[in-house]
């Protein structure tokens, strides 16, 4: 029985819930009134039930499909204007007991080298992605209570943040990790980390434990409870996600709402960011063995109708997506991209590319600074902002903060202030001069007098040594 608050996974991700949503979707799929009902709603960014973005996403009238695209670009706009937030996955440990079939590191692939980072190896990774730019991580590890404990990834915590290499930094350490028990969850939020993000895989049981045939993965309750197991430990900024092409992605779709509806009303605080990754291929993994991918076109649909639906939730893309791809989906909603990024342990400071241990093929191989500049080409304004967690805006108060829409009086300004000390400390020529004269326009962009000539202050004290300056 469907029941939004409670902490039971087959209750709040009701199979049947799910099932009637789909059909509902699908006979509504050309109901125009209901479909301009929902779009109307969407427009005043209050966000949308799961049966509603099923129709959003199910509709196949042309020119209200473009409308859902041009609402979602709008909203984009209202809440993020033109930043892009950057950061980089770092891979610590490909050891793995778990099963799951569309991932190189599942237990019985003998083909693969296994490692494990050592803490002076955490280092010199740290020291290389300190030294293209990045402040932001998140890090990554395979499940395994011998090689990987929770006592292996805190004191990895702890050592990247007390690296600082010149003017680099890690300022927020971002987590995705294996379901765990409530104890570790507080060791982790004791710990100081950003964001916990664990990606649901699929939300279809049924698939879900063809995909996981061993290892603790295959419990799906346990790993679908994982979020209101962390919110019980203290965690307050979580991540959510599917990896779409796994199972049939309406299903997918309807059960990723699902969720956020469910840590809103039972957790107090939706997810913090919503990842949309897609299969990729990998040491011995050919996404063609999944017949459910979804087409570049669909693709963007989900993108947009995401947008509507939780307007106040961060959207993320990785370098699994081609160029082409990013560069539509950075409109219609995603927020954060990783940037140069490696899928491989060590794959930072192997001399040459480590391909043997990665997690998956890369599409968008670029430098970040090739990623910086193509964005500012674009018009967009890339932020290393880690802001709010080190001045405490996390979980409740963060969103109070974002519906209020004053989230914006700090997030441009700390843009612009990030994306200056990116180009005094590592930007190419060609990148400090687009940078620069981007700078100029945004500041002038400033209506607040009183913040723009702090800001340019601030910019002048950047510039004669001070870092780390942020609203
Ligand atoms: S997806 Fe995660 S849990 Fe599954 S095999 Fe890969 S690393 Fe292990
Ligand atoms: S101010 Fe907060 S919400 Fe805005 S970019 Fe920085 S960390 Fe993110």
């Amino acid at each position: 029985m469907y029941n939004v608050k409670s902490h039971k996974a087959e209750e709040f991700i009701d199979d049947a819930e799910i099932l009637e949503t789909l059909e509902y979707a699908s006979s509504n799929r050309n109901n125009r009134p209901l479909i301009e009902s929902i779009l109307e709603k969407a427009s005043r960014c209050g966000g949308l039930s799961h049966r509603e973005a099923a129709v959003l996403l199910d509709c196949e009238i042309p020119d209200l499909v473009e409308r859902t695209f041009r609402l979602a670009e709008e909203i984009k706009k209202r809440f993020y204007g033109n930043r892009i937030v950057m950061f980089a996955p770092l891979y610590l440990s490909n050891h793995c007991v778990n099963g799951c079939i569309y991932c190189p590191y599942h237990a019985k692939n003998k083909r693969i080298p296994r490692k494990k980072l050592t803490q002076e190896e955490i280092r010199r990774e740290v020291t290389a992605l300190q030294d293209m730019g990045h402040k932001r991580l998140a890090i990554e590890l395979g499940e395994h209570p011998v090689e990987n404990p929770i006592e292996y990834v805190l004191e990895s915590i702890r050592t990247i943040y007390g690296i600082h290499h010149r003017n680099g930094d890690i300022r927020r350490v971002n987590v995705n990790i294996a379901a765990t028990t409530v104890e570790n969850y507080r060791k982790l939020k004791d710990a100081g980390i950003g964001t916990y993000i664990l990606f649901q895989e699929t939300y279809n049981k049924e698939r879900y434990r063809m995909l996981h045939p061993t290892g603790p993965k295959s419990d799906y309750a346990y790993h679908t409870e994982a979020m209101d197991r962390a919110r019980e430990g203290g965690i307050d900024d979580m991540g959510i996600g599917v990896l779409f092409g796994l199972s049939g992605y309406r299903y997918d779709f309807v059960g990723l709402m699902m969720h956020a509806e469910h840590m809103e009303a039972a957790l107090g605080v939706g997810p913090h960011t919503i990842s949309v990754p897609r299969i990729r291929p990998a040491d011995d993994i050919n996404p063609e063995d999944f017949s459910d991918g979804v087409p570049d076109e669909k693709f963007l649909h989900i993108v947009a109708v995401i947008r509507c639906a939780v307007p106040y939730t961060g959207m993320i893309i990785s370098t699994r997506e081609s160029r082409k791809v990013r560069e539509k989906v950075l409109d219609l909603g995603i927020s954060q991209i990783s940037g140069a990024s490696r899928t491989s342990v060590g794959g930072y400071t192997v001399e040459q590319r480590d391909e043997d241990t990665a997690q998956f093929d890369l599409a968008d191989k670029r430098t970040l600074d090739e990623v910086v500049r193509w964005l500012m080409e674009l018009g967009y304004l890339p932020s290393f902002c880690t802001a709010c967690y080190r001045a405490g805006r996390t979980g409740e108060r963060f969103m109070k903060i974002c519906k209020s829409g004053k989230i914006q009086d700090c997030c441009t300004p700390n843009a612009i202030l990030t994306l200056k000390e990116y180009l005094l400390d590592y930007a190419s020529p060609a990148t400090l001069e687009i940078g620069e004269a981007l700078l100029d326009r945004e500041v002038e962009k400033i209506e607040n007098s009183a913040l723009r000539d702090s800001l340019r202050k601030d910019l002048r004290s950047l510039e004669e040594g001070q870092r780390d300056l942020r609203y």
